[in-house]
């Protein structure tokens, strides 16, 4: 499942693989059209969303709890 905004419809849609028209590999990243539930192309940008998205924190270190018992 994925969620589209389709600019006919002026509205986001919750829509299955199934809706997925075509992807295509850009040099700006990922990207498909999709077909909205009204039947609507829209065009789907994955890599600007996933570059527009924060960073990951680093994950948590667990050495403080890893003491070995001598
Ligand atoms: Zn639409």
């Amino acid at each position: 499942m994925l969620t589209i905004h389709c600019h006919r419809c002026s509205r986001p849609h919750l829509v299955g693989t199934r809706s997925i028209v075509s992807m295509h590999h850009t040099s700006e990243g990922p990207v498909a059209y999709v077909r909205c539930p009204e039947g609507h192309l829209t065009l789907q940008e994955f890599g600007r969303e996933a570059a527009a998205a924060p960073e990951p924190g680093p994950t948590v270190s667990l050495t403080a709890d890893t003491h070995v018992a001598a």
